[in-house]
Parts: structure tokens; sequence; C-alpha cells
């Protein structure tokens, strides 16, 4: 959408997804006080791609449903999100913006703009608690609360995260295209992104701040492929407005670079899912079975949060298939 065609939504709609927002004409619950009717189908906890995804598939089948979200999703920083069908190249909060005010022509869907800080079982489903210590029950569950990544204390770059360092080169390789470019990692996971990332470069250098953590077979490799690797630990990043110049080094030098990739390691966004039983993978994503569900009986999960197919457009069918299968269950339950 054109800077000025965004204007003009936003001022009719009052949205203004992912930064803050909330049409008073959607069904916001933001501001008011729940005292009766807090039952719902489906509370859905986080309402981003995955979470709305989910909401849109459940209000299209009559299902009551809250979507609880604090405005917060992982790809917040990134000013242009690529490679999902019919928004290529769109701020990731137009995507958003525009999933939100879809799921909002559905009357049985609210939405609530808060933290979900607590949940637990109920005789007939779960309560799940908010900021505002206001408390909602609902049968089922469905987690789409995304990861955080954990960014390493090097300054400049959590700036740049999103911009020009970056997590994917299918959203954002095509860009930097055969730019200088620098991989951030170590051992086994950088062996991996430098092979990977040599299909949109070859002006790449591995930066492992730090020994290298290479087994001589990928040291060998590396060295096969001229892709050189510095060790030097470094400082910083110098960047301006996210996009990095120059990698600092604490031996005073420094190389000049377009882009980096780096791997990083991430957490579960939100803990209610743990807390209420639901394991983990070794990787640390929500277990799930092909029909979404956690280990936990009424208990769905979907997006980023159980994959490491980190992508609107897989956030978005997993969002799908999860509010397909809530519904199948739910009617299983009472048919
Ligand atoms: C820097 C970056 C750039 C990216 N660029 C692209 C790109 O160009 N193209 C692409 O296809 N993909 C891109 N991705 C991947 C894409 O952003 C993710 O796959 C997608 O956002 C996952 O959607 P999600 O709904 O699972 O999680 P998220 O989008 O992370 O949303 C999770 C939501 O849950 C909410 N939440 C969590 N816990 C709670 C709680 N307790 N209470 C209330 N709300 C809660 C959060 O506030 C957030 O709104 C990028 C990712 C990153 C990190």
């Amino acid at each position: 959408m054109k800077q000025v065609a965004r204007r003009t939504f936003i001022k009719q709609t009052g949205i203004v997804f992912g930064g803050l927002l909330i049409n008073p004409s959607i069904r916001s619950l933001a501001n008011t006080t729940m005292t009766g009717n807090n039952q719902y189908d489906v509370i859905i906890i986080g309402g981003s791609y995955a979470g709305l995804a989910a909401a849109m598939a459940l209000g299209r089948a009559l299902r009551k449903v809250l979507v609880i979200d604090n405005g917060n999703p992982c790809n917040k920083q990134t000013p242009y999100s690529h490679n999902f069908l019919t928004r290529d190249g769109v701020p990731p909060t137009e995507i958003a913006m525009i999933a939100r005010e879809q799921v909002g022509r559905y009357p049985t869907v609210q939405f609530l703009h808060q933290l979900a800080t607590g949940a637990k079982q109920t005789e007939n489903g779960f309560a799940v608690q908010v900021s505002s210590e206001e408390i909602f029950n609902a049968r089922k569950l469905v987690f789409a609360s995304g990861v955080k990544d954990i960014m390493p204390a090097v300054p400049g770059f959590s700036e740049s995260w999103g911009i020009s360092v970056l997590h994917c080169p299918y959203c954002h390789g095509y860009e930097v295209k055969h730019k200088k470019t620098g991989i951030y990692a170590n051992g086994d996971n950088a062996f991996e992104l430098a092979m990977l990332i040599s299909n949109w470069t070859h002006d790449l250098t591995v930066y492992t701040n730090g020994p290298s953590a290479f087994s001589d077979e990928q040291t060998e490799i590396l060295k096969k492929y001229k892709l050189p690797v510095v060790e030097t630990e470094i400082r910083s990043f110098e960047q301006q407005n996210g996009y990095v110049r120059n990698i600092l080094f604490v031996d005073g030098a420094q190389s000049p670079v377009d882009a980096i990739y780096a791997r990083l390691p991430f957490e579960q966004h939100c803990s209610i899912p743990e807390s209420l039983g639901c394991e983990l993978t070794e990787e640390g994503y929500i277990k799930i079975n092909p029909a979404q569900k956690t280990t936990v009986a009424g208990v769905f999960a979907c997006g980023d949060n159980v994959t490491r197919m980190r992508t609107v457009a897989n956030a978005v069918s997993l969002g799908t298939t999860t509010g397909m299968m809530v519904n199948k269950e739910l009617i299983e339950e009472d048919f």
C-alpha cells in the first residue's frame, strides 16, 4: 500500500496494528471492563499472522473467539516483508493491519490489546488472565505467540536486526544479492549458513567472533570455496538507521560490509504453554502433532513457536490449519 493509500486506510479504519491501534468500530475490548460475558469457544494468544489466520478460520466457522495480543511481533523492525504472495515488499505492519481489518469483519471475533499473563485448566476448558487482571474463559486455547530472538550484546546488532542484519535469505536475500556479506555465527550454524548464502553472493566472509569451531572437514570445504573466516573478536557494528557499514574489531581493525546474516538463539515468546504442561522439542519449539495439538488436551499451537520454517506464509498456513483443527475438535465434541 502506498503512503497516501495507507494514510487514508488508517484514517478510515483507525487501524495501526503492530504499533498499536485499535479501531473502536472493531469489537475491541481494550478499554472495556468485562464483567459477565467472558466465555469464548476459543482464546487465541498472539494476534499476528498465525493468530489472525486461525481467528479468520474460526470466525468463518461461527466460533466465538477472543484474540489477545500485545503488539510485539518478531519482525516489527523490518521495513519491508518479502516472499508472501500478494504482499511482496510491503511493510510487515501493513500485512497485519489488512489481516486484522478483514478478521474484524467477522462479528464473533473480538480483539483484546493486552498481555496474557497466565492460564489454567478449568472444568470446562481454560481460564486466561491478562495484565489488567481480567479473566477470560474458553473451551480451547491456541498459542500463536511466536518466539523471541536473543540478541548478542554487540553494539549496533539489535539496531540493525531485520534491516541489514538478517535472519533469512528467502525473506531478504534478493535485496542484498551479490553484496559484501558477512555471516555472524560459528561452527555448524556458520557452515550451514555460509553454504546457503553462497547462493545469493560470493562476496562472503564468516565472522566467528572468537576462535572458530569448525570441524577439519568444514575448514577444508570453506578453504576450497575460498570463504574467508575471521576469528577476531567483534567490538561493534557501525551502522546508520540499521544499515551496517563496518564491522569494528577489538584489535582496531575493521571490515566494510553491506549485509550480515545471523542465526540467533531464541526462546518462546510466551511461557504460558510450558506452565500449562505443553512439552517443548529439543530445539525449543512447542511440540505438536500433525493436527497442531500440543501435548496438553485442548491446547493448540501455530506459527514461529512450532517451527524453524520462519515465514509469514508459513505462519498463515499453520494458523489456518489450526483454526480448522480446533473447529473440528469442537464439532466432534458437540455433535
Ligand atoms: C527480523 C525479521 C524479519 C523477517 N522478515 C520476513 C520477511 O520478509 N518475510 C517473511 O515471510 N517472513 C519474515 N520473517 C518471519 C516472520 O516475521 C515470522 O515467521 C512471522 O512473524 C511469524 O508469525 P507468528 O504469528 O507466528 O509470530 P509473530 O509475528 O512473532 O507474532 C507473535 C505475536 O504474539 C504476541 N504475544 C506473544 N506472547 C503474548 C502474550 N503472552 N500475550 C499477548 N500477546 C502475546 C506478540 O506480541 C506478537 O504480536 C521475519 C522475521 C524476523 C525476525
